[in-house]
């Protein structure tokens, strides 16, 4: 955390405080010898059950969450997948570095987890499922080796598993990802209609370009057909958790489990017209923004963690954890303390900031414990919500409490700013995009793009 981050007034006490690791921190847990990050596109937090969802869409994540600590307020830094893995793989905020909406990976003098552990002589290894993660993008970078083909889930994790039979006695970092659980909601039974109502006569396909239909008004679209598409979505994780859960086990049968730093999350979540859309693109809201975040350590006791923490922070946790020395570029802040057992003084008054990406956004936010700041910039235009009260913020509670709007705006203004010292203001290398490339993404939903 740079000195720039703290604040005048109330909550200068509080951040600077978060600077300073809580005294019992647990120094003497095993350090892992290698990391195994996971990201599970478009998967948000409160479908999961482990997040209090009233479906079992996801036994094996909570079984895993249950021996690992979990983030329960996880947020991710922007709205999909370019900002929310920019987020993840780097600790940079997106408006730190220089994009464009099309091709916004990491340009190259951004260092990724995989230069920075590849540099501590980890083998680096990706595996991810095309689309917004092909190479083409950036996330790539310090890679040894990496994957970009897109297949689906069974057999992408047979393709991982097969590597690490012949590399497994290395040191290594591993980045998988899929986009099982991303539109459009195709999970193959028995668990991708799973939750579909068999009562249910309509005739809506959950895709892209159907849901753009639906926002346009082309095609009707009642309360039956959105349980029919959140089903589906349902059924997506329910699929891709049968999978993952066999993959954790298959871990743990390879030792695995004991000797790394494994790390579930994901990108960005969806929305199912809680503020009038769909997927993830358009919207910028809690639903899209909030994440699962479970860390599991080895020799670590699991817990829950109620306060707000951000993709950011996964590279500076990892290192820390890691025992290695904290990355000069880094904008967020380890959780190592956390999850070795500390106590959650730490966190006190911390909260989570993310932006809008898409063009001609001016989203910007800031979530506290209880609360989120959402504010335009370009209307500058506040409003306020209660997550505990209100964790679909459908009532703008800004008016009633104007000084934590206030507050909360210090904070706000004062990220803005880092973003802006940070950031070159020229455009990234960019690399072209190939056909193949396009028609994944047209496939995903990036028509317009
Ligand atoms: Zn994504």
């Amino acid at each position: 955390m740079s000195v720039g981050r703290s604040l005048l007034g109330l909550l200068v006490v509080a951040l600077i405080g978060a600077a300073c690791w809580p005294a019992g921190r647990d120094r003497t847990a095993p350090v892992p010898r290698n990391v195994i990050l996971i990201s599970i596109d478009t998967l948000r937090a409160d479908h999961l059950g482990t997040y209090g969802y009233s479906r079992d869409t996801s036994p094996a994540i909570d079984a895993f969450a249950r021996r690992s600590v979990l983030f329960e307020r996880a947020v991710t830094q922007g709205e999909s997948t370019l900002p929310g893995h920019g987020a993840m793989l780097t600790s940079r905020y997106y408006g730190s570095y220089h994009s464009s909406p099309v091709q916004g990976g990491p340009p190259l003098e951004v260092d990724t987890l995989a230069e920075i552990l590849g540099g501590q002589g980890f083998a680096t290894w990706g595996f991810v499922d095309g689309g917004r993660m092909r190479r083409v993008f950036g996330f790539d970078q310090g890679f040894d080796h990496y994957e970009d083909e897109r297949v689906k889930i069974k057999r992408f994790l047979q393709k991982v598993e097969a590597w690490l039979d012949g590399h497994q006695a290395e040191r290594f970092f591993l980045f998988v990802h899929c986009y099982d659980v991303h539109t459009p909601y195709t999970a193959p039974d028995p668990f991708g209609g799973s939750f579909v109502d068999p009562q249910y006569r309509g005739t809506f396909r959950p895709n892209a370009a159907n849901f753009d239909a639906v926002e346009s008004g082309r095609l009707s679209f009642g309360p039956d057909d959105l349980r029919f598409a959140i089903a589906r979505y349902d059924g997506g994780i329910r699929h891709t958790d049968h999978h993952i859960g066999g993959f954790l086990e298959r871990l743990e049968k390879r030792g695995l489990m004991d000797s790394s730093v494994v790390i579930l999350t994901s990108d960005h979540g969806e929305e199912f017209q809680e503020h009038g859309g769909f997927q993830h693109k358009k919207i910028f809201r809690y639903p899209n923004l909030h994440v699962p975040l479970i860390v599991h350590a080895p020799g670590r006791s699991p817990r829950r963690v109620a306060d707000p923490v951000e993709l950011v922070d996964v590279v500076p946790t990892v290192l820390d954890l890691l025992g290695l020395p904290p990355h000069p570029g880094a904008m967020g802040r380890s959780l190592a303390s956390i999850v070795d057992g500390g106590t959650d003084e730490g966190l006190a008054g911390r909260v989570a900031f993310a932006e809008g990406t898409m063009p001609g956004s001016g989203w910007r936010t800031v979530v506290s414990r209880r609360h989120q700041l959402l504010h335009d910039v370009q209307r500058d235009e506040s409003h306020l919500y209660d997550l505990e009260a209100d964790p679909t913020e459908q009532v703008d509670i800004a008016a009633q409490q104007p000084a934590l709007v206030g507050q909360l705006l210090t904070v706000l203004r004062e990220r803005l700013a880092e973003n802006e010292r940070r950031n070159p203001g020229r455009p990234a290398e960019q690399r072209p995009i190939d056909e193949e490339t396009r028609r994944q993404l047209r496939a995903l939903g990036y028509v317009d793009e």
